[in-house]
Order: C-alpha cells, then structure tokens, then sequence
C-alpha cells in the first residue's frame, strides 16, 4: 500500500518580507564594512566570530526557539528567509548554522533544563559553535553500526573512538554525537546507541584536519580517548537514539542551503548574459529558474509544514534529493551555457574561478546530509514502495 505524499502549497506571507528587507540590509551593510566578499567568501575559510555575534544581536539565530531560551518565537517561514538570503549572499554563518539549524533544536527537545538554559542562550547571542559527531570510518550511511564507545563509570561517560567528516570540528565548543552504550540486540540493530552533547574542550579530545579537494580545512577527524562527559550530557533516551532521528532530518534535509550552494554561478551566468540573451541561453536559463522556482516552492512548503509542527520527513528527503542533484549540475550547465556569451561579458578570472570552485565543490553536495541513494531508500519506505 502507497502513503500519500502532501506539499502543501504556502506562500510566504508579508511579514517576510518586511524582514527580507531587514536582511538584505545587514547584509549590504556588512559587505560595505568589508566583513565579507559574496565573490570569494565561499572560497575563503570564512569563520567570523563577529559576523556570528552581530547576527544574533539582530535575533536571527535561534528565531524560532522560546525566549525564556534567548530564542525569538518566530516562524520557520521568516528563519527561512534569513537562511536564503545568507545563503545567496555567501555570508559567513558557518559558525552558528549548525547550532541554530539542529544543534539547539536537538538540546530543547531532549536537553535538560539546566543545560537548555546554559546553553540556548549562548547560542542565539552567537557565542557558541555546534559539531554533528554522526559518521565513524565505518559507519557514515549506516549510522546503527557506530562504534565509537560511551562507557558509564562512577564520575560520568567516558568516550572512546573516532568521528570523521566532522563538519567545523575545529571551530566548535560542542558536538553532539552518536556513541555506542549497548550492544544491538537481535531484534533490533538499532538498539544500543545514545546521543550525547559533548565538550570539546575537555582533555581526551583530538581534532585533526581533513581537506577538500577544494584545499579548504572544512571538515575533520575527532579522536576520542577516555575523554569524560558528565552523566547530565546524555540527550534523551539512554539507548534508544534511533527513535530519535526522524524529525530532526526534516530540519536538515529542506532547506535553502540544500539548492543554493553554487547558486552564486547562476548570478553570474545572468549577469554575463545581459538583459537580452540568444535564444538558446534564455532557453537555458528559463528552464534552470523554473526548476529552481519549483525546488523554492517546495522548501518552503517544508518549512511551513514544520511551522504547523508536522514531520514531513519524506518530502524533505524529496527536497533535498532534487535540490542537491540540481545544484551540483549547476556549474556544468553553466558552463555550457556560457560557451555562447562573449567572453569579455563573463568578467573571465573571476567567473572562470567561480566556475571551478563550484565544480570541485559539487560532487560533495550529494553525500553530505545523507547520499542520494539512501534518501530514496527513505522516500520509498516513506511511500510505502518497500
Ligand atoms: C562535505 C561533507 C560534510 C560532512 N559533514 C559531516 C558532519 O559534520 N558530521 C558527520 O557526522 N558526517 C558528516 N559528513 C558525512 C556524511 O554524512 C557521510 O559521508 C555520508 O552519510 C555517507 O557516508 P560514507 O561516506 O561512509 O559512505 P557510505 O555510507 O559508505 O556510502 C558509500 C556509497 O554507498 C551508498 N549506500 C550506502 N548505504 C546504502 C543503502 N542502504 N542503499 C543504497 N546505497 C547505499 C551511498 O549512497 C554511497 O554512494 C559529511 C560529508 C561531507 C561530504
């Protein structure tokens, strides 16, 4: 038997864009200061502890969470529009977009009081940066067979083991991680993992730097030896995680970001092409912002989905699925699309570079988050398929 697939059509409303204007404000303003360039910044290590604070000042990070939190009571469609607006100007919000995306949703739903109330806080004034510790050398799709060990002992959880592709490691005070406190049992292999907020800063914790082919330090391995987590850092049910999981991938996978990481390659396709391209570039560029439109579209019904506190985790596996594929072909189809504009109108180096960037930037955006082929594992069970 199939489940039926629901996107339901909102718009945003007019408040939205009210704080679009808000946004795009700040942000002009930002790139005047010289706090950023839209051009370089996604080619720079653009960790700006500044940036982060100014924009929690501005109440844009934890928006939705509650103010007795340090949050802002507002609506997934206005974090949505903060979110694009970041994304499509290239803005630094690496270090709060983790904690503000499901980090601080992650602690409010199954932290304890005393630590939403240390914590949430800090993470809406932009003082604090959030690691997702999930993937293990031997487990990245197939998170049920992590190894990496917490152990109970009298003085708290010690934990030992490895975490890679640990997205900010680096630049972050906490991670919250996936850690093995039982072993699976027969019935379920899913039983026997716990999630847990972690202390970078305690002693028993290494980061070392992975690089991108792109040669940026975006990513890293955390080695774990008998570092120590008090007993009060355990989020949620002792061994049963995988109950966990399934809302919080709706938040992860439908986003903004999922669509728009080479977008900046789009912008300047448009500008080099001019108020009147040939007929087989507008055709081209009609039909990529008509997909992108639709992607859009479909973002944000996720959005308002959740807002009305629905978990549409199939049809953000859907959006990211699709969105993901259409960004990491983007730079390619731009690439052809350019071969008919003048070259003197593509501003060569810098829309050369652009291009280049992107497409060493592309094949990761289909692995991060969940690979294609086991979103669509979730989307058929999600149907019914299998
Ligand atoms: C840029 C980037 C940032 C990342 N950041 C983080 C982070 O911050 N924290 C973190 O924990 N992880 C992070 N990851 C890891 C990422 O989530 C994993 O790489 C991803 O889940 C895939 O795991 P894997 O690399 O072990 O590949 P595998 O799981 O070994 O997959 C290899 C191939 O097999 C396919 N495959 C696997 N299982 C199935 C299945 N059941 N059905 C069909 N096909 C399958 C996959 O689609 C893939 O093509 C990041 C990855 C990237 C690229």
């Amino acid at each position: 038997m199939t489940s039926a697939l629901t996107f339901d059509p909102i718009r945003l409303p007019p408040e939205c864009q009210a704080l679009r204007e808000e946004v795009r404000d700040f942000i002009a303003r930002e790139i005047d200061a010289g706090t950023f360039d839209p051009l370089t910044s996604m080619r720079e290590d653009a960790a700006n502890y500044e940036f982060t604070r100014r924009v929690g000042a501005k109440g844009w990070i934890g928006m939705t969470w509650p103010k007795k939190y340090g949050g802002h009571e507002r609506s997934q469609l206005e974090r949505f529009v903060v979110t694009e607006e970041f994304r499509v100007a290239n803005a630094p919000t690496r270090l709060h977009f983790v904690a503000d995306r499901q980090s601080g949703p992650t602690i409010l739903k199954y932290g304890s009081e005393e630590m939403k109330q240390d914590i949430l806080p800090r993470i809406c004034r932009g003082e604090v940066c959030f690691a997702i510790g999930m993937s293990e050398p031997g487990s990245g799709s197939d998170l049920f067979a992590a190894k990496t060990k917490a152990t109970k002992t009298d003085r708290g959880w010690l934990i030992n083991g490895t975490k890679i592709w640990t997205s900010n490691a680096h630049h972050s005070d906490y991670l919250i991680g996936l850690f093995r406190t039982s072993p699976p049992t027969k019935e379920n292999r899913r039983h026997g993992l716990t999630n847990f907020l972690v202390d970078l800063k305690v002693p028993g914790i290494t980061i070392n730097p992975i690089y991108q082919i792109t040669g940026q330090h975006d990513f890293n391995e955390v080695v774990f030896q008998d570092a120590l987590m008090p007993d009060d850092y355990v989020l949620g049910e002792i061994d049963g995680a995988w109950k966990q999981a399934t809302s919080e991938l709706a938040y992860e996978r439908s986003g903004p970001e999922r669509f728009l990481e080479t977008f900046y390659v789009l912008i300047e396709l448009i500008r080099a092409v001019g108020p009147e391209p040939d007929l087989r570039a507008a055709e081209g560029l009609g039909r990529l912002i008509a997909q992108l439109h639709t992607l859009r579209r479909m973002s944000v019904s996720v959005a308002g989905m959740l807002q009305a506190g629905k978990e549409p985790v199939v049809e953000g596996s859907i959006v990211k699925d699709l969105g993901t594929i259409w960004e990491q072909r983007l730079p390619a189809r731009v690439r052809e699309l350019s071969a008919f504009v003048e070259p003197e109108a593509t501003n060569r180096p810098s829309f050369e570079e652009q291009l280049a960037y992107a497409t060493t930037v592309a094949p990761k955006l289909t692995i991060q988050g969940g690979t294609t082929e086991v979103l669509r594992g979730i989307i058929a069970r999600g149907l019914g398929l299998r």
